[in-house]
């Protein structure tokens, strides 16, 4: 289906923004290891991204399901982790949006969305990844605050939000799924965090630069009880559910902005490239690789789109949005592998980008629920 004036305004002033503002910056800071300057996450909630979907009422944009991954799309093209960065806010502010109080509604949602505050998601513990309820961080109301202690893992930008969204077993003597709740935390921002009540220490990855991903242990630390999310302990595991669609469906936005780039660049430097007296993309067996990428690319985005547009009439669609997820996830890391391929030795070179994309492709599979988990999520349902 073709995109409308307005969706493709949408797409065009990002994809200037990115062009502009991101793509210079991206590869030498990729190199560097380096993170995103703030003043760049400044701009992004400025041009109001982190609160696209969201209510006007709350300070959101009031958009659809579409445009939000029409934005992940062309931020993500330029780098990954600057597509990311409104992952974080989208699925905290969804969270509160669906689930909080009114009251927790007026507290988080407008700094949710112009960035004043920024979020993290803390699900994922040592022992817990794909089981997201099988987690073990205990929190214990003392008065009016919540006492924490145990590990998270993988919590990118911890270092940056204020808020760490964050489940956590509440009682730990019912069913795992109905022991668990959602704390909305607060945290001061910086590498320090809180010793020893709450630490942290950022895991070296291969990609995904520009955001560290945290280990964190509490150890006491208190939450307010007032964050709460929806304030009746219990929920936390379907209110986190509650939010797995529209996270996939910009999961796998990402994964076409990123594989686009790499088609992109893949496809200038066939043209450029001489051997043999030829472009190489003169080469039969180099355009259909271009050729089978740009299919690829557009089939994933096609699915991704669908899963939008379903999202937005109100439907279930953890199916569509599970299959645009593991799809794009696994069309990325076919199509960047491809795009360093036609870069020959190039490719493998960092100051060249194919591998940068190749190395923040890998992570597609694996996060926002694994590759083989969408797909158990898919037969489930096809085998009802
Ligand atoms: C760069 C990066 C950033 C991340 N950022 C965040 C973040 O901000 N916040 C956060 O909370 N988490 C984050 N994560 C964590 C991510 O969500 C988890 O890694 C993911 O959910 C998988 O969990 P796991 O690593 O514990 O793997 P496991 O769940 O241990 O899975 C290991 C393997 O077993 C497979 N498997 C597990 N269960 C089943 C099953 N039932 N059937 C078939 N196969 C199965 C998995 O698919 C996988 O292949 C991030 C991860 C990475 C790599």
């Amino acid at each position: 289906m073709t995109l409308s004036a307005d969706h493709l305004a949408i797409r065009d002033s990002v994809r200037a923004f990115a062009k502009n503002e991101v793509e210079p910056i991206a590869s030498e800071l990729d190199n560097k290891g380096a993170e995103i300057p703030m003043p760049l996450i400044k701009k992004m909630a400025e041009l109001g991204y982190f609160g696209l979907i969201f209510s006007p009422d709350y300070g959101g944009s009031g958009l659809d399901t579409l445009s939000m991954a029409l934005v992940a799309e062309e931020l993500s093209a330029a780098w990954l982790s600057v597509g990311s960065v409104m992952t974080r806010m989208i699925i905290t502010a969804s969270l509160v949006e669906k689930n909080g109080t009114d009251e927790q509604k007026k507290r988080f949602l407008p700094g949710l969305c112009s960035g004043e505050i920024l979020a993290a998601a803390a699900f994922t513990e040592p022992d817990a990844g794909s089981d997201a309820a099988g987690i073990k961080t205990r929190a214990v109301k003392n008065g009016d605050h919540y006492v924490l202690h145990g590990e998270k893992t993988w919590c990118t930008f911890a270092n940056r939000a204020h808020l760490l969204c964050t489940t956590v077993k509440t009682d730990p003597s019912v069913e795992k799924h109905k022991g668990m709740s959602i704390l909305l935390v607060p945290k001061r921002v910086g590498d320090e965090f809180n010793p020893p009540a709450l630490s942290g220490g950022a895991i070296p990855t291969i990609g995904y630069k520009g955001m560290n991903s945290y280990a964190l242990a509490f150890d006491g630390y208190e939450c307010p009880a007032e964050n709460l999310l929806g304030g009746v302990p219990g929920r936390g595991f379907y209110q986190l559910m509650s939010t797995y669609e529209i996270a996939r469906v910009q999961t796998a936005a990402r994964a076409v902005g990123v594989a686009q780039a790499a088609f992109e660049a893949a496809r200038r430097y066939a043209k450029e490239r001489t051997q043999f007296g030829h472009p190489i993309g003169d080469f039969q067996v180099i355009r259909h690789k271009l050729a089978h990428m740009a299919t690829q690319i557009e089939a994933a985005r096609q699915l991704t789109h669908h899963a939008a547009r379903m999202k937005d009439t109100g439907k279930r669609c953890d199916v569509e949005a599970g299959m645009a997820k593991a799809f794009a996830a696994e069309m990325a890391e076919e199509v960047t592998s491809e795009a360093l391929q036609i870069f020959g030795g190039y490719g493998y070179s960092r100051e060249f980008p194919a591998q940068r994309y190749w190395r923040d492709a890998r992570v597609f599979r694996i996060f926002e629920g694994t590759s083989e988990i969408q797909y158990e999520v898919i037969a489930k349902r096809i085998m009802e």
